[in-house]
């Protein structure tokens, strides 16, 4: 069965790229009915801030990648996170000991590393070689410092043993540490699990991507009003893409389609509008009712109170959202019987010299209309009536109502604020 682990430093946010390297781990192993594991690699303990730690978790909920085994959850080879982990690397240790593989140099000690040439069978980066034959460079990397504490190199290949690990997938920034580990399996007469090593992820000018470049942190992307599915959407395009034409789709669907195949060779470009985008076409296939919600706690923290409209409301701009950060400035005027006026859209309707007439005329005609679903044929009839075309007419409608020159469709407009209140609206408007 396979089993695949997201093995994160918490010594800052989670960033774009690991949470990108979490994805296709669990991809993986959701794909093959295996166990995503989170295994907390904190034995800097300079460097690790309980944020971060929090930051791991958090992300990794919110995108809905839940870990089968690790912190919070446990599982049967735990401890999950490293500073837990000692006695485990203690007996490695002795293990590399007995079979004089380890040397010591100034109190820290050494591997022992073999002489020749390594060849990798990476699943994205295919076959490449590692000559160490050469005398000019020391490979004998450090396993364990003057203080007692373990590196990095051991403590990953000890916890991929003890943890039954039969996939890693990880950044590119790896791959030349991936001879060192498979010694460290052969050390050990372990069989190494197989490596995947996926390519970084760029800045749209070629740059490498880093922790300051706006979208790096995964914990701002709710606060800018991205859905979770629509960022797990994105950042599983970001390095990989399926064989058809399509982009948008839900975690199901990726999870289908994902291969390591599938994988790119070339870095990932990093593109915050096409995450824009992405989320755009999820909120537009959401029902209504799940719209609604996932706006609302944007619209209650612009102090919206909503009613028993809010679902219809919401559902008039829903295909224009594309940050849910948009909705409450979209949807205020219907709840601010003072809605202001915006200055250039009044500039434009006092252009027609007859709008404010027409306005009035609309106003009683609308008063009297026995139908409300009519009330927008009523505006082209009432244009129509005074010799104006309807367009003339549609236009300081909507700012009347509205405020604004954009917005939802008229018709919807009309239908959600009812014949009252489109009726004070126009007055207010003209007087
Ligand atoms: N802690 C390492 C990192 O964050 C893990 C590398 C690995 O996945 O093996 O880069």
């Amino acid at each position: 069965p396979v089993r695949t682990r997201f093995a994160p430093s918490p010594t800052g946010y989670l960033h774009v790229g690991g949470a990108r390297t979490a994805l296709f781990n669990y991809l993986f192993a959701k794909k093959h009915g295996g166990t995503f594991i989170l295994r907390i690699e904190d034995t800097d303990k300079e460097r690790n801030t309980d944020e971060a730690r929090a930051a791991i978790f958090e992300g990794l909920s919110w995108l809905g990648m839940d870990w089968d085994e690790g912190p919070n959850k446990g599982g049967e080879h735990g401890p999950y996170n490293q500073s837990e982990r000692m006695d485990i690397y203690n007996r490695y240790f002795e293990k590399l000991v007995a079979a004089d593989r380890v040397y010591a140099d100034d109190g820290a000690y050494r591997f022992r590393f073999e002489r020749k040439p390594i060849t990798m069978h990476d699943l994205v980066c295919g076959e490449v070689t590692v000559d160490y034959t050469d005398e000019s460079i020391n490979p004998d990397m450090v396993l364990k410092r003057s203080d007692g504490s373990y590196t990095f190199h051991f403590v990953n290949v000890v916890d991929d043993i003890e943890m039954g690990m039969t996939h890693i997938l990880r950044g590119e920034d790896h791959l030349m540490n991936t001879p060192k580990h498979l010694q460290l399996f052969a050390a050990f007469g372990i069989a190494p699990p197989a490596y995947a090593h996926i390519p970084l992820i760029l800045n749209m000018d070629g740059s490498k991507m880093s922790k300051r470049d706006q979208g790096a942190a995964i914990g701002e992307y709710a606060s800018q009003g991205y859905t979770p599915k629509a960022v797990f959407n994105f950042l599983a395009l970001l390095g990989w893409s399926p064989k058809d034409e399509s982009e948008i789709f839900s975690p199901e669907e990726i999870i289908e389609k994902f291969t390591i195949e599938s994988i790119n060779r070339a870095p990932g470009k990093f593109d915050i509008e096409k995450c824009g985008w992405v989320n755009q076409q999820h909120l537009a296939k959401l029902s209504p009712e799940d719209f609604a919600s996932a706006a609302q706690p944007y619209v209650d923290a612009a102090g919206i109170t909503t009613d028993e409209k809010y679902v219809t409301i919401a559902g008039s701009i829903q295909e224009k959202v594309r940050l849910l950060t948009e909705v409450p400035a979209m949807i205020a005027f219907f709840y601010n019987p003072d809605y202001p006026f915006d200055p250039e859209a009044i500039e434009k309707v006092k252009k027609n010299e007859a709008a404010a007439g027409l306005l009035e005329k609309l106003a009683t005609a609308l008063a009297t209309l026995s139908d409300w679903s009519q009330a927008k044929d009523a505006i082209g009839a009432t244009a129509k009536e005074n010799g104006a075309k309807p367009g003339q007419l549609m236009f300081p409608t909507r700012v009347a109502l509205t405020g604004a020159a954009g917005g939802p469709d008229l018709g919807a407009i009309l239908d959600i604020l009812g014949q009252t209140e489109s009726v004070r609206r126009i007055n207010r408007a003209v007087t």
